[in-house]
C-alpha cells in the first residue's frame, strides 16, 4: 500500500538499527514517509541500515533514549531495547533504564509534539503464564527479582507509563505486545533460538536444545509483524491496545530444530543442555483482538519464513568470515 504525498509523515523510529526497527523503516520509507532513526547501536548494527543512507527521506541519529531527545516528528515508534536474554542481561540496569527512562523521554516528546506514540511491548509481560493461550486481559506471572526481570518488569513499567501519560496528559498511545519474531537481520550472536539453531545447522555443530525441548513458542515472520505495527499505529484514535501481535502456530523447540535441519539439509545432531532459570514452558498468543480491531493476521508459515531467514544467515556467515573483526 503506497500512500499519497499529502499523508506523508515524518516518523521517529527508536531502535531503528535493530532487527525489527530496520524492517519497519523499510516499510515506512516504501509507504512514502520520512524516517528519523534513533539508535545507540548497542545491539543494532549499521549493516541493517546501510542500504538506506542514499535515501534522502532517511536520517540516522546515534543517541541513547535514556537521555532527552528534542526532534520534530509526527509519529513515534518506540522500539529501542535489547530483546534477547543474552543481550538484555549483559547490563540489566541499563536495560531497565532503556525501558523506563526511555519511555518517559519518548512520552515527554510525544506530549510536547501532541503526536501518536507506539510502544513495542512484549509477550514477556505475561512471564511464565498460568493462562494459555494469553489474552490481553491476563495480568501475567512475572518474577520481579530474577535474571529476566530487568526486561519483563522494565517493559511492564513502560506500559504503565504509557497508560498514565494517556490518562493524565491525553497522549495518544498504542501498545503492541509482540511475541517471538524471526527473520533476516536477526543478530547472529543474540542467543535466540531461531538464530542459534540456524547457525549451528549451517556450521554442522550440535543443535542445543535447552531442557528436553518440549517447551513451546509461536514464531511470527518479521514482515507480518511489521504490518501489524503499522496497522496498529493507523488504528482508530480511541484504540490504545494492549494488543497481542504474533503467530498462533505453536511449536515445541524440538519441532523447530527439526524444521531447521530440514531447511538447511544439515546433519547436525541434537544435544540437551540445562533449561535456563525462569524459562517459560509455553507461549502462544490469542490474536482475536488484533484480527477484530486491525483486520490483521499473520500470513507466513514457519516453514516458509525459515527459507529467507536461512538464506540471510548463509550470506551473513560469508560476510563475517570475510571480515572477522566485526
Ligand atoms: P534488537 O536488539 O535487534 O533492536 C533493538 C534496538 O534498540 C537495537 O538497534 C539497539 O541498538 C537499540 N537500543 C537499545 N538500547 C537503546 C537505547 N538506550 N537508546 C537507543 N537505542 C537503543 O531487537 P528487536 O528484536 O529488533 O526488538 C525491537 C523491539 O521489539 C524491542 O523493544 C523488543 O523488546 C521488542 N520485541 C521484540 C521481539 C522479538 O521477537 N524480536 C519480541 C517482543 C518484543
Ligand atoms: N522530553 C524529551 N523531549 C521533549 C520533551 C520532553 O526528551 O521534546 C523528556 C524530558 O527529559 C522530560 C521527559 O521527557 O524529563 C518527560 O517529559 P514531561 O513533560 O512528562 O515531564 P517534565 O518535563 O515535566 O519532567
Ligand atoms: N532455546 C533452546 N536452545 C537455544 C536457545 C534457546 O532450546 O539454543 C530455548 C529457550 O530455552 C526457550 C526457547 O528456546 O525455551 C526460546 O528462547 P529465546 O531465547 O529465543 O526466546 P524467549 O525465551 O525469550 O521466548
Amino acid at each position: 500500500m503506497r500512500r499519497n504525498y499529502d499523508s506523508c509523515k515524518r516518523v521517529l523510529v527508536t531502535g531503528g538499527a535493530g532487527f525489527l526497527g530496520s524492517h519497519l523503516i523499510d516499510r515506512l520509507l516504501s509507504d512514502g514517509h520520512e524516517v528519523v532513526c534513533v539508535d545507540n547501536l548497542f545491539t543494532g548494527t549499521k549493516h541493517n541500515i546501510e542500504h538506506l543512507h542514499a535515501n534522502a527521506r532517511f536520517e540516522f541519529l546515534r543517541h541513547d533514549i535514556t537521555f532527552p531527545l528534542y526532534v520534530e516528528v509526527d509519529e513515534i515508534y518506540n522500539l529501542a531495547c535489547p530483546a534477547s536474554p543474552i543481550q538484555y542481561q549483559h547490563d540489566p540496569v541499563q536495560t531497565t533504564k532503556t525501558s523506563v527512562h526511555g519511555a518517559i523521554n519518548m512520552l515527554g516528546l510525544a506530549k510536547r509534539l501532541k503526536c501518536r506514540i507506539l510502544q513495542a511491548s512484549t509477550s514477556e509481560v505475561y512471564g511464565d503464564p498460568s493462562v494459555h493461550p494469553q489474552t490481553e486481559d491476563y495480568w501475567g506471572h512475572v518474577n520481579p527479582i530474577g535474571p529476566r526481570s530487568c526486561y519483563d518488569e522494565g517493559k511492564r513499567c513502560a506500559e504503565t507509563l504509557f497508560f498514565d501519560y494517556h490518562r493524565q496528559c491525553g497522549v495518544e498511545i498504542k501498545v503492541a505486545r509482540i511475541f517471538n519474531t524471526y527473520g533476516p537481520r536477526m543478530h547472529w550472536a543474540d542467543g535466540r533460538v531461531v538464530s542459534n539453531f540456524i547457525i549451528q545447522a549451517l556450521s554442522g555443530e550440535p543443535i542445543t536444545l535447552y531442557g528436553n525441548g518440549s517447551q513451546t513458542r509461536s514464531f511470527c515472520y518479521v514482515d507480518d509483524l511489521v504490518d501489524g505495527l503499522v496497522r496498529l499505529m493507523d488504528s482508530r484514535p480511541s484504540f490504545t491496545g494492549p494488543v497481542n501481535l504474533g503467530n498462533e502456530g505453536e511449536f515445541t523447540i524440538r519441532e523447530l530444530a527439526e524444521l531447521v535441519l530440514a531447511e538447511t539439509g544439515s546433519s547436525s545432531k541434537l544435544v540437551n543442555l540445562p533449561l535456563p532459570r525462569d524459562d517459560p514452558r509455553q507461549r502462544r498468543p490469542d490474536t482475536s483482538l488484533a484480527k477484530a480491531e486491525l483486520g490483521w493476521q499473520p500470513t507466513v508459515r514457519l516453514q516458509d519464513g525459515l527459507r529467507p531467514t536461512v538464506a540471510f544467515f548463509r550470506r551473513d556467515q560469508a560476510r563475517r568470515s570475510r571480515n572477522p573483526e566485526e
